[in-house]
């Protein structure tokens, strides 16, 4: 039974569950709790079937050009993939190519060390400080590669953009990629660096601000450079990555600019009325610029909290990991999934066993 010697062993990402629950709220996965705009409704509604014969554009033109028009910069400088993770891992096995470690957060994205582990890339964290921020000193040693999360999840803490050009300023011969999953959650892109640095990849997703998990389409932006050496290895992995659905569906939802910045809006709102409400019941966390709060409470264990929350069919992120063991990852949902949310905690949290 040699053949084992040869397999490839990973240990994969472990997502979010996806129960489908009468009455849940599910607060989990940092999904959008709106629609996709009004007009990917309507597409999707009318979508002509008989196109589904024929292979998609495998260079997903017209949202690359979508994206490119919306972000003002050229459509060379764009790639689009099934998801950011999709982005994720070919820039993974494009960029990081060094026997020197990759750096990123100790605590952070846990899909990275997944991805270094299965392209056998060296790495090495680097611990947040005591109110979970990056240092830029400890990116300034040698390294083969650089990733972070701005905001970083599941902190939800954003750096500014000096720590973001701190860190690029001092790690020219790398690529560093900034992965802005939740960046429209009132942050500012590290796309104005772009002009000046074209060594940096910026990541975005149109999972969380857009509402579209479903579809599978996230998206980054660098030098056009950067961008071909990126495109050269998608092409000799698989030229159809995204379907045309996602394609025609992705472009609309671009287009739906004042829908989007509606929908964000009111998750911002939510969230800061939600922070208040959490801290009058004794939990505490990092200020977050993202669409969840990373929250612990001063008497009750978080797993406790969990699972209380799980009976009740409200789910929420919790993971038994050094540092961050004691704090629940809490999406922000609609104003009324929240009521229902502080309301249980209201009610029940004075029950628990601590
Ligand atoms: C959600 C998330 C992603 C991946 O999202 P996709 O759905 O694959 O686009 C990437 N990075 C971070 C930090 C995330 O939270």
């Amino acid at each position: 039974m040699n053949w084992e010697e040869n397999v490839r062993k990973v240990v994969p990402y472990v997502a979010g569950e996806q129960p489908n629950k009468q009455n849940m709220i599910k607060l989990n996965t940092n999904e959008c709790p709106y629609p996709p705009a009004p007009g990917v409704e309507k597409l999707a509604a009318g979508m002509n079937c008989d196109a589904l014969r024929l292979y998609p554009d495998s260079n997903t033109t017209p949202l690359v050009d979508a994206l490119a028009e919306y972000y003002g910069v050229s459509s060379k400088q764009v790639f689009v993939g099934v998801g950011s993770d999709d982005v994720l891992a070919m820039a993974f096995l494009t960029f990081f190519n060094s026997d020197k470690p990759i750096l990123f957060p100790d605590v952070t994205y846990s899909f990275y060390d997944v991805w270094a582990d299965l392209y056998r890339i060296p790495y090495k964290t680097c611990a947040l400080d005591e109110n979970w921020h990056i240092c830029p000193s400890d990116y300034k040693q040698p390294n083969g590669g650089i990733i972070f999360p701005n905001p970083n999840a599941p902190t939800g803490l954003l750096e500014s953009l000096d720590v973001v050009e701190e860190i690029l300023e001092a790690n020219r011969d790398v690529i560093v990629i900034v992965d802005e999953a939740y960046i429209d959650f009132g942050g500012t892109s590290a796309l104005s660096l772009l002009e000046k640095y074209d060594n940096l990849l910026v990541v975005q997703t149109f999972s969380k601000s857009r509402a579209m998990a479903g579809l599978r389409i996230g998206f980054c932006i660098g030098s056009e450079k950067l961008i071909g050496y990126l495109n050269d290895v998608k092409f000799s992995f698989n030229s159809y990555t995204m379907n045309m659905p996602s394609q025609v569906l992705g472009v609309e939802a671009v287009k739906d600019d004042a829908y989007f910045k509606e929908t964000t809006g009111k998750i911002i709102a939510t969230r800061e009325r939600v922070k208040k409400e959490l801290k009058e019941l004794g939990f505490s966390f990092p200020d977050s610029m993202a669409n969840f709060v990373f929250a612990s409470h001063e008497n009750v264990p978080a797993e406790k909290i969990f699972k209380a929350l799980r009976e009740a069919d409200i789910y929420v992120r919790y993971w038994n990991k050094p540092r961050i063991n004691n704090s629940l990852r809490i999406t922000i949902g609609t104003d009324e999934e929240m009521d229902r949310l502080i309301a249980f905690l209201k009610q029940e949290l004075g029950k628990i066993e601590v």
